[in-house]
């Protein structure tokens, strides 16, 4: 029997309105190749400029409720926000708070050098860049606990309360264990220097004290996970690191801003950030969405690369496949990511960011051609 799943698609801003279809296009050849169902719901438009659209009552199409993002067994959307806008969007952007109301608490970021593609670290071959930072979701500077005091003068001050809980901490590191363990979302398991299986913890103990829990729980926990290797670093050393030995790294575990900050830093080690495809992830739900912004300095142009937001959704399908026991949607996330690699190594059809003159839908159309190709 044909299993069936309910995904919902949003699309969001600028080049969301690019890159979107294509994810749906390669989600829609994963269907006939691997022999799963996917009830596509949408996509539907939210953002900044739906709600500049809607004279600034509406910021998602009211289509969208909060029983369809409950009951999905996947979301994925394009990145949302245009700079002149931001901080006047009234929030949430959806009838929930995404990060905390799904409490998808692990946000899961890889960094690899693909074939046929260059890093900015120069001399750096595919296969020797391929670790995944794992960024906190919920927990740190973006609570949202803090205010501004308008004194006027010298004297205003803005405040942002750091929060970090043993809770939030444990499960995210032993997030990171566990995917280690897994070697999922990885060309290969482990390191690529050495092979071994590790988890590094980067934040800034010793100087935040939420940090210094942060350090304490990474401590606790670790021997519980005798068979991954443990390593720990202050988190501006760990961006020297990254930079001067990033084939040292397996998984790197960080609080949340963080890891906001290093896997944007991570894109350009992976030669663009238009392949830094991600997932949200919780226990009972999970939404894709790739690492970058709305891009409005190229959006509108159709020259988006959308391997970011293809990935991303090939993660969606590997996380539901994991959580309802169908191997055929991991294999389907296998499928994308090979196909991926196909196109890229391949190097005939090459989008601007990857020093080629393609179009987003022309690159899109390759590797759902590759995807059907492998089977
Ligand atoms: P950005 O990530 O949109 O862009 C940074 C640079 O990367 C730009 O030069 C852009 O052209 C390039 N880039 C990003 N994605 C690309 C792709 N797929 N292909 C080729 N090049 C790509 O960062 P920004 O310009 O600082 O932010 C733009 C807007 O996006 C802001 O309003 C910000 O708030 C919002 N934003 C949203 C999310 C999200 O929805 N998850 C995340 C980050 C930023």
């Amino acid at each position: 029997m044909t299993r069936s799943y309910k995904i919902l698609a949003l699309k969001g801003d600028g080049i969301a309105h690019e890159i979107v279809p294509e994810a749906i296009s390669v989600l829609k050849a994963s269907e006939e190749v691997y022999g799963f169902d996917l009830e596509i719901l949408g996509p539907y438009d939210l953002g900044a400029q739906f709600w500049v659209d809607h004279d600034r009552e509406e910021v998602w199409d009211p289509a969208i409720t909060e029983e369809m993002i409950f009951e999905a067994d996947g979301i994925f959307k394009g990145p949302v926000g245009l700079p002149q806008y931001v901080g006047l969007m009234p929030r949430p952007y959806l009838p929930v708070n995404m990060r905390p109301d799904l409490d998808v608490y692990a946000n899961i970021r890889p960094c690899r050098l693909r074939p046929g593609v260059k890093s900015v670290l120069v001399g750096r071959e595919p296969g020797e860049i391929d670790y995944v930072i794992l960024r906190e979701n919920t927990e740190q500077m973006y609570v949202g606990i803090g205010g501004y005091l308008s004194r006027g003068g010298d004297t205003e001050m803005g405040v942002d309360t750091y929060v970090q809980t043993r809770r939030g901490c444990e499960r995210v590191i032993r997030y990171g264990f566990e995917l280690a363990r897994s070697g999922d979302y990885k060309g290969r398991p482990g390191a690529p220097s050495d092979g071994k299986r590790r988890l590094t913890g980067a934040a800034k103990w010793g100087i935040c004290r939420a940090d210094d829990l942060f350090k304490e729980t990474f401590e606790r926990v670790a021997p519980e996970y005798p068979d991954v290797g443990t390593d720990l670093a202050w988190v501006d050393a760990w961006s020297y690191w990254a930079l001067m030995r990033p084939d040292y790294y397996d998984i790197v575990v960080m609080p949340n801003q963080y890891g906001d900050i290093l896997s944007d830093m991570s894109g350009a080690v992976q030669g663009s950030l238009g392949l830094a495809g991600a997932l949200n992830a919780g226990e009972d739900h999970c939404y894709a969405e790739p690492t970058h912004g709305s891009a409005p300095d190229i959006a509108g142009r159709a020259i988006a690369n959308p391997t970011s937001m293809i990935l991303s959704v090939g993660m969606m399908l590997n996380w539901i496949g994991d959580k309802r026991g169908d191997a055929k949607l991991k294999a389907a996330w296998k499928g994308i990511d090979a196909a991926v690699d196909r196109v890229l190594g391949e190097g005939k059809v090459r989008t601007p960011d990857l020093g080629g003159s393609d179009g987003t839908s022309s690159f899109g159309r390759a590797v759902v051609e590759a995807l059907r190709a492998e089977n």
